[in-house]
């Protein structure tokens, strides 16, 4: 089973507000680490050059916040009780 089959087994419930931020000034090396060590895919890069944090789909791991540090991200919690991924397994 591949990584993105493997996602799609999921279930997610979204909360109203991010549960990630970011500091406002980040480098570019800041972005594409949080790019490129994300499973999800949560933080993407638009055209303007500013990040998006599409926090509905996070996987909850932990990564970024263990990677990028409190230099890149200002705020990690668990979404609300309730909200956030559910896994499935099999
Ligand atoms: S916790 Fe994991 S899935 Fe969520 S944004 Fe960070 S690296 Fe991505």
């Amino acid at each position: 089973m591949s990584v993105n089959e493997s996602l799609l087994r999921n279930c997610y419930h979204p909360a109203n507000a991010s549960h990630i931020e970011l500091h406002a000034q980040l480098t570019d090396e800041q972005y594409a680490l949080l790019e490129k060590i994300c499973p999800a895919g949560v933080f993407q890069r638009q055209a303007n050059g500013q990040i998006s944090v599409h926090f509905q789909g996070c996987l909850e791991c932990g990564c970024c916040r263990r990677v990028a540090g409190d230099e890149a991200i200002t705020t990690w919690r668990f979404p609300p009780s309730g909200a956030g991924i559910h896994l499935r397994y099999g």
